[in-house]
């Protein structure tokens, strides 16, 4: 599989939409962001991976043309810019790219260029399973419990980035006018905005719940603290039991009807929802009973690191953002700057996000392959320095080995 310039791709192997539905070539150019820090490492063992697994399920029918796109620092030292018109334009056109982690530029303008990726390509839908891999350290005694799917809404909430500094203008400003409306705010607050739309909600749970539907999955949750934020958190609630009764009535049964008729419980996917502190605890004392969790930005965020740690932390959680036609998989960890460059990291999380993709491709072969050999490389107790730190007897090896140790567990 080889790595093209955007030039030498033509209309054949691009990833075009049809009445909605996403049409995918056989021979399917991808873009790719190495990525910074520890990015370039952990994108070699990745690409050797999902090229391997391609290769082993589908012989020479199906293939990956690899186009490298740049942002971050790379992009910085080479055009004197963090993110190229040039890279969005690319990612645009191909509609699903994949991307190591990437600094956040001091100064300059930009908060982070991963919140900046989701914004410009309204991808509003962050998705993150959390599965356990057998015989990998876990701080909690029964981390097999643990199987979800958050999707986490990536547009809104306090994210919007709307944020007086204490003692601005604008901050003054606000208070003055919110005092206008009867609200008293102690004067030299630093005051920010939490938006969440009717719109942004329902296309997330929407999202969730045909998940749900097409995965055979027994339930979806709506996590949110409306008990407190009745018109954003409460609303998002509302909203998401809106969408589902209007928009999928024959396929989903709240939790309200079952209590009623308890056999539309095994039928049907139930929807229900749980206020946001109490979903903390019972993902530690009871995880079993969820399934997919549809969550605001913010409860998404703690959640999903949250239970990502009970399962073996960062190293290994993947992650994709995705909106109506384009898709984003990316490593859920950041830059690991000390480890740069040393080979060392543990290449997992970027991995497992190629196995996102892959399904979402409709490879799904391809990502099983690549899940099961995963899980045998970890039973063989093969494993980077994160993991091996915290097992007994394990053998420690670096970013590329672990790569080459999954390929030949590929059977
Ligand atoms: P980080 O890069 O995630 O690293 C924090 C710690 O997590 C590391 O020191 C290491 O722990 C562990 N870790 C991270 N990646 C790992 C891997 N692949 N394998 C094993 N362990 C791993 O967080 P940070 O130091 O706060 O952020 C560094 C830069 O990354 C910042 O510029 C930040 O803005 C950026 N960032 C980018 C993304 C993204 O691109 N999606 C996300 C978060 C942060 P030990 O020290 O215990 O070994």
């Amino acid at each position: 599989m080889s790595i093209e310039t955007k030039d030498k791709i033509t209309e054949a192997s691009k990833i075009t939409f049809k009445d909605g539905k996403m049409i995918v070539p056989n021979k399917v150019a991808i873009p790719f962001i190495e990525g910074d820090g520890t990015g370039p490492d952990i994108w070699k063992a990745t690409k050797k991976v999902l090229e391997a697994a391609i290769k082993k399920t589908y012989k020479n029918e199906k293939e990956i043309l690899w186009v490298e796109v740049l942002a971050g620092q790379k992009a910085f030292d080479e055009k004197k810019d963090w993110l190229p018109k040039d890279t969005l334009d690319t990612i645009r056109e191909f509609k699903v790219a994949i991307k190591g982690p990437l600094t956040t530029p001091i100064g300059g303008g930009i908060r982070s260029l991963n919140v900046a990726l989701r914004q410009i390509f309204d991808l509003y839908a962050c998705i993150r399973p959390i599965k356990y891999f057998n015989g990998i350290p876990s701080p909690v005694r029964n981390p097999e419990k643990v199987n979800l799917t958050i999707f986490r809404e990536n547009t809104e909430d306090v994210y919007s980035g709307i944020e007086f500094k204490s003692n601005s203008d604008e901050a003054k400003k606000l208070i003055d006018f919110l005092k206008s409306l009867g609200h008293t705010v102690r004067a030299g607050s630093g005051v920010g905005i939490k938006p969440m739309s009717e719109l942004g909600s329902k296309r997330l749970v929407r999202k969730a719940i045909e998940y749900a539907i097409q995965n055979k999955k027994p339930l979806v949750t709506l996590v949110h603290k409306g008990n407190i934020m009745k018109f954003t958190e409460g609303a998002f609630c509302e909203w998401g039991y809106a969408v589902a009764k209007s928009e999928f009535r024959a396929q989903i049964a709240t939790e309200e009807e079952t209590n009623i008729n308890p056999a539309l419980g095994s039928e049907k996917v139930l929807i229900n929802d749980r206020i946001a502190d109490s979903m903390f605890q019972q993902l530690l004392t009871r995880p079993d009973q969820y399934s997919v969790l549809a969550t605001p930005n913010l409860n998404g965020d703690y959640l999903s690191d949250a239970c990502a740690a009970q399962v073996g932390g960062l190293g290994i959680a993947p992650g994709a953002n995705i909106g109506d036609e384009i898709a984003i998989f990316e490593a859920t960890h950041g830059t690991a700057p000390k480890y740069a460059n040393q080979d060392k990291v543990n290449p997992g999380s970027l991995i497992l996000s190629g196995v996102m993709m892959f399904d979402h491709l409709g490879w799904s072969e391809a990502g099983k392959l690549i899940v099961d050999a995963f899980a045998k490389t970890i039973t063989q107790k093969k494993v980077t320095y994160d993991l091996e730190r915290l097992m007994t007897d394990a053998t420690l090896v670096k970013t590329s080995e672990f790569a080459d140790i999954i390929i030949q567990n590929m059977n």
